[in-house]
C-alpha cells in the first residue's frame, strides 16, 4: 500500500515562481529529515506535486511536516515560504458532474435583466452546482466577442437541461421576463430525427445499422466473386443489397470502360459484366458521320474484347450486357442501332 500526500505551493506564490519538479526534490530532501527513500514526486499542475510514499512509520510520520523554500531574490533568507506536506483528500463522488456552456443570453430577450448569479440560482433546481456560472470571455486574434458563459453542475435530479432552456427572470421593477437560453454539454439528449425521438449518445438506431453494413462488408469480402463495370447507368446501384462489386464512371463510352478495367484488381473476380455503350450512341441533335461512328464503336469494342481476352483465357465468366432496350438508346436522328 501506498500514501499520497499533496505539496502545494500555488497557494503561495505566483504561478511564476512555483518552483519545478526537480527543485521540489531538493527541498524536500533538504527540508524533510527521514524522508522515506523509494518515494515517487508527480507534478499535477505548476505548482502542485503529489509524494507517494510507502505506507510505513517513515511515510505515515510525513503528514504536516513543513517544506521550506528561498526564493532567488531572498539571499538573505529572510522571508521563507513555507509550505506543509498534506494528505490527498479523496476526490469528492459526484453522480453526474457536467461542465455547461450557456450561449446567446444577448439574444435570448433577457440581456440587461439576467446576471450570472440570477442563473446560477435558475440551474439549481437540476442538480448541485459546483462552479457558479461566469461569463468566457474569448478575445483572440480570430475571436473578438463571444456570448457565452460557463458553468459546473452535478447533474444528481436524473433530469436533464434541455438545449432550449426557458427561463423567466423577474426584473428590478418586479417585471417577468421570458427567454430562452441555449445551453450544451456533452452527452445532452438531442431529439434524434432517425428514433424520432430524444436521447443522448450515440443513436441505437445508427449503431445497428452500422453493424449491418459492417457484417455486409465482411460478407461481401468473403463471397463476392463478381465486378460489374460500366457506365452512370450503375451510379444508383447499391452494392451492399448484392453480392458483387460495383464500378461505375459516368459518360464512359466502351472504350472507357476497357481502359477502366486496367485499373480495377479484375483478376480477383470469377466473374466480369460489362454495362457500357450508351454513351456510345449520338444526341438527337448531333451531327453525325455514320461511317465515322461506327469505325470509332467498332475500334472501341476491339480494345475491350483485347483487354477481356486474357480473362477469358484464365477462366473468368464475361458478360456483355447489350444496351438497354429503350427507345432513346435506338433511334437518333441520323442513325439507327
Ligand atoms: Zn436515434
Amino acid at each position: 500500500m501506498t500514501l499520497d500526500y499533496i505539496i502545494d505551493f500555488t497557494m503561495a506564490l505566483a504561478q511564476k515562481q512555483v518552483p519545478k519538479l526537480n527543485e521540489v526534490q531538493t527541498l524536500l530532501n533538504c527540508s524533510v529529515t527521514d524522508l522515506p527513500r523509494g518515494n515517487i514526486i508527480i507534478q499535477q499542475r505548476p505548482g502542485m506535486f503529489m509524494l507517494r510514499v510507502f505506507d510505513n512509520e517513515k511515510g505515515k510520520a510525513l503528514e504536516n511536516k513543513k517544506v521550506t523554500h528561498f526564493l532567488p531574490g531572498d539571499k538573505l533568507g529572510k522571508n521563507p515560504i513555507v509550505v506543509y506536506i498534506r494528505k490527498k483528500q479523496a476526490r469528492p463522488r459526484y453522480v453526474n458532474p457536467k461542465y455547461i456552456t450557456v450561449w446567446d443570453t444577448s439574444s435570448s430577450g433577457l440581456a440587461g435583466y439576467v446576471t450570472n448569479e440570477m442563473l446560477t440560482n435558475f440551474f439549481k433546481k437540476y442538480g448541485t452546482i459546483l462552479e457558479p456560472v461566469q461569463d468566457v470571455n474569448v478575445l483572440s486574434e480570430n475571436v473578438w466577442a463571444l456570448d457565452k458563459k460557463k458553468f459546473r453542475i452535478d447533474l444528481d435530479q436524473q433530469i436533464h437541461i434541455p438545449r432550449k432552456c426557458p427561463i423567466e427572470v423577474i426584473t428590478k421593477a418586479g417585471e417577468k421576463v421570458n427567454g430562452d437560453l441555449r445551453v450544451t454539454y456533452k452527452d445532452q439528449p438531442y431529439f434524434c430525427r432517425r428514433c424520432v425521438k430524444e436521447h443522448g449518445g450515440d443513436c441505437p438506431k445508427w449503431m445497428e445499422d452500422k453493424q449491418r453494413l459492417e457484417e455486409i462488408k465482411e460478407q461481401k469480402a468473403r463471397e463476392t466473386e463478381t465486378i460489374i463495370i460500366g457506365d452512370s447507368n450503375l451510379k444508383r446501384v447499391n452494392s451492399n443489397a448484392i453480392l458483387a462489386d460495383v464500378v461505375s464512371s459516368s459518360g464512359a463510352k466502351i472504350g472507357h470502360i476497357a481502359n477502366q478495367m486496367k485499373f480495377e484488381s479484375i483478376e480477383n473476380y470469377k466473374n466480369i459484366v460489362v454495362f457500357c455503350g450508351v454513351n456510345n450512341i449520338p444526341a438527337m441533335h448531333d451531327a453525325i458521320d455514320s461511317d465515322k461512328l461506327w469505325n470509332q464503336v467498332q475500334t472501341e469494342i476491339t480494345h475491350l474484347e483485347i483487354n477481356l481476352k486474357p480473362h477469358v483465357t484464365e477462366g473468368r465468366n464475361v458478360m456483355i450486357t447489350p444496351v438497354p432496350n429503350a427507345p432513346h438508346t435506338k433511334f437518333s436522328k441520323n442513325i439507327l442501332i
